[in-house]
């Protein structure tokens, strides 16, 4: 089952809650357990730190029908990058890298390291973002297969429908002028597109598309998005019946703050924004009560 199934599943009856709640942390504990000294321990850090898995990780817990993951991107809030690497150095025994030049990650503005631990055959990629948000980064990733997160309170998905069809749309923010990808980063598309996955710059590209509604869409280039907004499909991991339990957010929607980004790029016609053709991207943070009434 997907995020979008589990999410309408949660919503039949308590049994189903708990049943979907089981079903998150199985997922997440096959995919973390057997390269981590204590599953539970990683857990409470990403917590303590206000970190989220994100990328190819996430994407997996979510729709697993795309196969499991080669590695774990976590992303990082600037404030608690210290304590978490820390974390992970010294209880965990993982040894970073840095990621050279010329990797997929090199014209990041974001910090990227890639850790090993030490007993081996266990990889993370850690992602320290420029802001008090560990969500920020993750709109500056290659498509938007990888707009996804999961937290140990709740999960995230800002493009089911695509995902599920193995559809993506390319970030601009990652191109060239022209809108090609830089020499550096084909070889990473043309591993999703030997995967199935069918990557796009606009979305009228693809089969079935329909009308683009714009600002209102959820894929334009002018389309103005959020984690959390309409368009996401936007869970809880913990069942109604223990969520006295969790010591912090009830919910990630608690969360005052989240990010609001607009993908940039070609527009699908002059109607979709003013008559503009060529977006230029964008993210920034931005308080919940705002993005939800703008
Ligand atoms: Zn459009």
């Amino acid at each position: 089952m997907d995020a979008d199934q589990l999410v309408r599943l949660k919503a039949t009856c308590s049994l189903a809650d708990q049943y979907v709640a089981a079903v998150l942390h199985t997922r997440s504990r096959k995919l973390l357990d057997h390269g981590l000294r204590s599953y539970d321990a990683f857990v409470a850090i990403l917590a303590h730190t206000r970190a989220v898995v994100g990328g190819i990780a996430a994407l997996y817990l979510l729709f697993p029908y795309h196969g499991r993951p080669p590695f774990v991107d976590v992303f990082v809030p600037d404030d608690t990058y210290d304590e978490f690497m820390g974390y992970l150095l010294f209880e965990e025994g993982f040894s970073f890298t840095r990621v050279e030049p010329g990797s997929v990650e090199e014209e990041q503005e974001d910090e990227v390291v890639r850790g090993d631990h030490e007993q081996g055959g266990f990889c993370i990629n850690l992602v320290r973002s420029t802001s008090t948000s560990a969500l920020l980064p993750i709109t500056s990733e290659l498509h938007t297969a990888l707009f996804n997160y999961v937290t140990p309170h709740g999960f995230c998905s800002a493009y089911t429908g695509f995902n599920r069809l193995r559809r993506a749309l390319l970030n601009p923010v990652r191109l060239d002028d022209d809108y090609l990808p830089p020499k550096f980063l084909r070889p990473a598309f043309a591993a999703w597109a030997r995967n199935g996955w069918d990557l796009n710059l606009v979305p009228i590209a693809f089969p079935d598309a329909g009308r683009c509604r714009g600002v209102q869409s959820i894929a334009c280039a002018s389309a103005t998005r959020h984690f959390g907004d309409r368009h996401c499909t936007f869970g809880r991991i913990a069942p109604i019946r223990l969520r006295y339990l969790e010591p912090r957010l009830e919910d990630d929607r608690d969360d005052p703050v989240t990010v609001v980004w607009w993908r940039g790029g070609v527009t699908c016609a002059a109607t979709c924004h003013s008559g503009s053709r060529h977006l230029a991207p964008g993210a920034r943070m931005c308080l919940r009560t705002v993005a939800e009434t703008s």
